[in-house]
């Protein structure tokens, strides 16, 4: 997608501090964190929300959460823990349409979320 902010980071097109990296997905720091470790794990593929997923992204998905964890070893958060969040469409908060998981630690999560 030409217009989409992650596609160009995935392209290298925009700059980003990449965590992680492989053929299925990239991992890097969000540009506005809101906790000391904010990461964004984003597919290759341009997958709007996660309302378009099928049963073609299993493999994907169930990747992206082995991410997850290397992710949170990377930035020494995996024992203390962390949060993970997908946020889907307006109320849900999304604000990039381009699917991506929310990393966050190195402080208390509270609960609910805002
Ligand atoms: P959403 O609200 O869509 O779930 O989250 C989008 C996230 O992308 C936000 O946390 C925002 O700070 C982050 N973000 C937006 N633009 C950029 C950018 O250009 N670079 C990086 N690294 N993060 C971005
Ligand atoms: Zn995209």
């Amino acid at each position: 997608m030409s217009n989409c902010i992650f596609c160009k980071i995935i392209a290298r097109e925009l700059q980003s501090k990449i965590v992680y990296e492989d053929d299925i997905c990239m991992a890097f720091d969000d540009v506005n964190p809101q906790a000391p470790v904010h990461v964004l794990i984003v597919p290759r593929e341009h997958i709007p929300t996660l309302n378009d997923l099928t049963g073609n992204h299993k493999e994907m998905l169930g990747h992206l959460c082995m991410v997850v964890n290397k992710v949170a070893e990377i930035k020494k958060i995996k024992e203390r823990g962390f949060r993970v969040a997908i946020n889907c469409n307006p109320a849900g908060g999304q604000m990039v349409y381009h699917l991506h998981v929310h990393v966050m630690g190195g402080r208390q999560m509270t609960w609910p979320p805002g």
